[in-house]
């Protein structure tokens, strides 16, 4: 399968390839893109024992001179300190403005290699290989790349679309169960911003023996590939509907950031943060609670969180203050009056906000 991704710019836009055995054709779908013969792979430790070998045998093969860097695994290596460090190695390799930066992985690989790309040289060439389900569902598509500053999330960052992303199924197999629910919270939003039957989908397959594997989520991965892709085709910068995309990701950054980046997978605080904007939506959009109460409930069948442990401490706090989502009047929100849709609200005070967020805290 093929998504196309219309951007400006690009005539005809970049594919997302969907198709099982992809890994080991990344060479040949690189090569148009590297005219240096030369492909800075960037991985992280754990895909790089799974999947490095595979990936870096397909780009010799193509004829390609390849470097490999490795990431320790998880967001901390979301930093500012990856891509300098990205950067002075592919400098002290002699790379220069034709080479392809190759990110396979997650998508802390593809926002923090993306960046890296979109800064060494005022800008080099990079196509996305993602090895996760939110990757593959979301980070990869779009073109949004970039790391975390301790003050919040993606505060560093650029547009630099990939020449394209290749989506192998197959490598989802060996995720974690935790990784996998990390990534049906985007799927999750997909559903409630604007697609519905997603939501259905997941209900139906919460039912069935099996459960929400990789391999039976498959179709909706792809459905959400393609929606990410309409989105940033009407939306390239995040002027309107892109926006839209950010459903529970206020709350959401602010928990990882006040947590250091550690503690949550982005799927999970991106649940939490899906409760209380659905909450919020209650009181400040007109959504039926019966709703809300459905998006709560998929959401701990898919064994998400849904609460806060403890208290929020000063840092949450700080961190939703200061979240760059900032509109004219106040702070912007997405909210969803009904589910299948949504839109940006500005709130002219955080106090509901607030409370919502307490309303959360888990009573032992
Ligand atoms: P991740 O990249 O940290 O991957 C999660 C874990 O899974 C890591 O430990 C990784 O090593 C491991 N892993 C990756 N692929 C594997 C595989 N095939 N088998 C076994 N283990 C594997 O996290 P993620 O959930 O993929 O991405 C989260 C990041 O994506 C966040 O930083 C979030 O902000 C970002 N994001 C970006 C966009 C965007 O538009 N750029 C959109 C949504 C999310």
């Amino acid at each position: 399968m093929k998504i196309r991704v219309r951007v400006a710019g690009r005539p005809t836009g970049y594919a997302v390839h969907v198709e099982s055995g992809l890994l080991s054709r990344v060479g040949p779908l690189a090569l148009p893109h590297a005219p240096g013969g030369r492909a800075l792979l960037v991985t992280d430790r754990t895909v790089g024992r799974l999947y490095g070998a595979r990936v870096e045998r397909s780009l010799t093969r193509a004829g390609l001179r390849v470097s490999r860097a490795t990431l320790p695994a998880g967001e901390r290596a979301k930093s500012f300190a990856t891509v300098r460090s990205l950067c002075e190695r592919w400098a002290k390799e002699g790379a220069g403005r034709d080479a392809l930066v190759v990110a396979l992985g997650g998508g802390v690989v593809s926002d923090a290699a993306g960046f890296a790309a979109s800064v060494f040289g005022r800008g080099i060439p990079w196509i996305a290989v993602p090895t996760t389900l939110l990757a593959q569902a979301d980070a990869a598509i779009g073109g949004k790349v970039g790391v975390n500053l301790s003050a919040g999330k993606n505060l560093l960052g650029a547009y630099h679309h990939p020449r394209a992303v290749l989506s192998d199924p197959d490598a989802l197999a060996t995720l974690t169960p935790r990784a996998v629910r990390s990534g049906l919270a985007e799927v999750v939003k997909m559903g409630v911003i604007c697609r519905p039957a997603i939501l259905r989908q997941l209900w139906r397959l919460c039912d069935t023996p099996g459960g929400v594997t990789p391999e039976a989520s498959g179709p909706l991965v792809a459905a959400c590939a393609a929606e990410k892709a309409w989105f940033v085709a009407q939306d390239e910068r995040d002027q309107g509907m892109r926006l839209l995309l950010n459903f529970g990701h206020t709350v959401g950054h602010a928990l990882e950031a006040a947590e250091g980046y550690g503690r949550y997978q982005h799927g999970e605080a991106v649940s939490i943060g899906m409760v209380a904007a659905a909450r919020l939506s209650v009181i400040a959009a007109g959504l039926d609670p019966v709703s809300a109460l459905e998006i709560e409930m998929l959401l701990q069948r898919l064994k998400l969180p849904t609460r806060l442990r403890r208290p929020p401490t000063a840092r949450f706090w700080n961190a939703l203050d200061r979240d760059k989502k900032r509109g004219r009047k106040g702070a912007r929100v997405v909210l969803c009056p009904a589910i299948g849709s949504a839109e940006v609200y500005e709130l002219t005070s955080l106090t509901t906000l607030r409370q919502v967020v307490l309303s959360l805290i888990r009573r032992s």
